[in-house]
């Protein structure tokens, strides 16, 4: 943990950093972890795993308590061993022989560098909400293309549609080249607006719960389609309806896509 003078903490509250720059000192510590060409690997499963385990153990509490059947979308439906466990091997099996190898190429054509300052609060923000809504943008794209075209949905996307009920395992549960693009979708946005790697970092993780979640099959009142107003947010509700009528809700996270193209199918069947 560092220490300031009072005129770096001038600086440091005048650019958002104070908040920030205690937790990328933390993070700077285990330089040699996050600089391993293992850690995006590490940390992206670690992170998903742990977002998706929650979830697993509601679904096997859900028969003793019958509270949790108001918050699913599907009361009745609860996923079995046998939805479940190809779900945990896809995975497993995808991130060692396609996320890994992938991920050491790239680490090989560019290293991690840890800037020793931390990114302003604000431009953190921005640079999240802006990689947030280019991520939806490019999925919805490749999305409505891989419904659109027979072949494309065949080869592809029909794999992650297996489970019309989604819970949170299924997240995943998708082609080597759906999950290649979603990467793809990840990296380049964090790349072309030149995002700090702990920016990079807090967009991966809320990246992976707002997919997580889109799938859980639990829709609770803090639920974040239910925390971001004027219906701007689809969320868990959105992405069910599309799991079960394949022809709407294409935008994994916000609704204006949706509404331009005129594929927004709402909860409530409006
Ligand atoms: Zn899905
Ligand atoms: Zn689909």
């Amino acid at each position: 943990m560092s220490c300031y003078n009072t005129s770096e903490l001038h600086v440091l509250c005048g650019s958002g950093q104070l908040f920030l720059q205690p937790l990328w000192d933390c993070l700077r510590t285990r330089e040699t972890l996050i600089q391993s060409p293992f850690f995006p690997v590490i940390f992206s499963i670690t992170t998903y795993m742990g977002f998706c385990l929650p979830f697993v153990a509601l679904d096997i509490l859900r028969p003793w308590v019958p509270a949790l059947r108001r918050f699913k979308i599907h009361p009745d439906f609860s996923p079995s061993a046998q939805q479940l466990l190809p779900c945990l091997g896809q995975t497993f099996y995808q991130y060692v022989v396609l996320v890994l190898p992938t991920t050491l190429l790239h680490w090989a054509s560019s290293p991690a560098l840890l800037p020793p300052e931390a990114p302003e609060f604000l431009q953190l923000v921005r640079h999240v909400v802006f990689c947030l809504l280019l991520f939806d943008a490019e999925f919805f794209a490749w999305h409505v293309l891989h419904h659109k075209v027979p072949w494309l949905y065949r080869t592809f996307h029909k794999m992650h549609h297996q489970n019309s009920s989604s819970f949170a395992l299924a997240t995943q549960y998708m082609s080597a080249w759906e999950l290649f693009s979603l990467g793809f979708f990840d990296l380049v946005n964090v790349t072309l607006l030149g995002c700090h790697p702990l920016t990079v970092m807090i967009f991966h993780v809320i990246n992976i719960w707002l997919s997580v979640e889109d799938h859980s099959g639990y829709d609770f009142p803090w639920s974040t389609h239910r925390l971001v107003p004027f219906g701007w947010f689809g969320g868990v509700a959105h992405h069910d309806l599309h799991h079960s009528h394949f022809n709407c809700n294409f935008a994994p996270y916000f609704t204006h896509w949706d509404k331009i193209l005129g594929t927004l199918r709402s909860a409530q069947g409006k």
